[in-house]
């Protein structure tokens, strides 16, 4: 086995760093090489470990001790099935550090190492996953189906952590209450302090013959399909969360959260601008002019729509309702339709030509009551 690196210098922090420093650290370290984010990534899924191993002995007084004094030799195969047969198993990082992926900063951290006055029975780790979106599944609603790739119950004992009817047998240090009453000494004389019992994990009872598939944990690595709903109008960077739909939790725990984020997939007609949508249009010359009839692309179909003879570039017509939803069910938003008109830029000799004929022409020649006209239209819009 390779020569293993320096905790300190894994986590990146000084031989004096305090538990917070440690802490921010090894979250920092942590998201970077979370699997979900690199995913199929053997480098990545290595450091993960790497980090998790060395937060693991920093932030436990003793085996903190014992390391500054003996180095690696000092926590090595020392409690949890030992580092040097290949360190943490994924399994273990995610039902002891998983909270911290949770997004909910370090509030879920106790449970693990001694520090921390509220330990809880654990809770599987919270998850977040990214979905794409398209304008008419906003426009619609949808119905989504997806896989995702988490900590599931075991699936030989179902999460029991054990397949023996006789498998489990009452914790003989909370005599199945899943909690131990401890009597502190403080400046104010004794007080009563209660905290999940570290033996059963606050099940009230312990595994005595494990199963041979999770080892007694309940838990595995997996994948469920989950399906779900999204609301018309949603918005990009919404979070919808699905409460239990995140890792299972070992020792029969409560499953963390899913968190599904959107994403909006770029549209080729339509802009997005909150509810409203916005088409650039752009009509030949002859149509700005003349007036006509043109197609308007919607997230239904196609909307015809009058061009008005005379109709200056930059105009803005507005398709009302045909806009998205909004998202609380307030109505919907506008299509609104900028009339570009195109100017042609390529031109052949004869058809330069026909321009300048026109052109000379005194009806070609804006007057200052054009310019007016167009001014007046703008601070009007301005106003709106
Ligand atoms: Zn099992
Ligand atoms: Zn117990």
């Amino acid at each position: 086995m390779a020569t293993k690196r320096d905790y300190y210098e894994i986590l990146g922090v000084s031989k004096g760093a305090s538990e917070d420093e440690l802490k921010k650290a090894y979250r920092k370290m942590a998201i970077k090489y979370h699997p979900d984010k690199n995913p199929g990534d053997k480098e990545a899924e290595e450091k993960f470990k790497e980090v998790a191993e060395a937060y693991d002995v920093l932030s436990d007084t003793d085996k903190r001790a014992r390391y500054d004094r003996f180095g690696h030799a000092g926590v090595d195969n020392m409690g949890g099935g030992g580092y040097a047969a290949g360190g943490m198993s994924m399994e273990d990082i995610f039902s002891r550090f998983g909270d911290i992926f949770g997004g909910s900063g370090f509030g879920g951290f106790g449970g693990f190492g001694g520090f921390g006055t509220e330990d809880t029975t654990p809770r599987g780790a919270d998850m977040r996953v990214n979905i794409k979106l398209t304008l008419k599944e906003i426009a619609k609603g949808t119905e989504k189906k997806i896989k995702v790739k988490k900590m599931v119950h075991c699936s030989k004992c179902h999460g029991e952590g054990t397949t023996a009817p006789d498998g489990k047998s009452t914790c003989s240090v909370c005599h199945g209450s899943g909690v131990v009453t401890q009597l502190m000494r403080t400046p104010f004389g004794q007080m009563r302090s209660q905290t999940t019992c570290h033996n059963c994990n606050g099940t009230g009872s312990v595994i005595s013959k494990p199963c041979d598939q999770c080892h007694g944990k309940g838990i595995e690595r997996g994948e469920e399909v989950v399906s779900f709903n999204i609301p018309a109008g949603v918005g990009e960077g919404v979070q919808l969360p699905l409460r239990g739909k995140g890792n299972a939790a070992p020792f029969g725990g409560e499953n963390g959260d899913l968190y599904v984020q959107f994403t909006e997939v770029e549209d080729p007609n339509l802009i997005r601008n909150g509810n409203d949508l916005i088409y650039n249009l752009l009509i030949p010359i002859k149509t700005a002019i003349e007036g006509g009839k043109v197609e308007i692309p919607t997230v239904e179909g196609v909307a015809r729509v009058t061009i008005e003879p005379g109709t200056q570039p930059g105009k803005i017509l507005r398709l009302k309702d045909k806009g998205l939803p909004n998202v609380r069910g307030f109505g919907n938003g506008d299509l609104l339709i900028n009339v570009n008109v195109f100017i042609p830029t390529n031109l052949s000799k004869e058809e330069l030509d026909l321009v300048s004929k026109m052109s000379d022409k005194t009806g070609f020649i804006p007057k200052e009551e054009d310019r007016q006209t167009i001014d007046r239209k703008y601070r009007e819009m301005l106003s709106r």
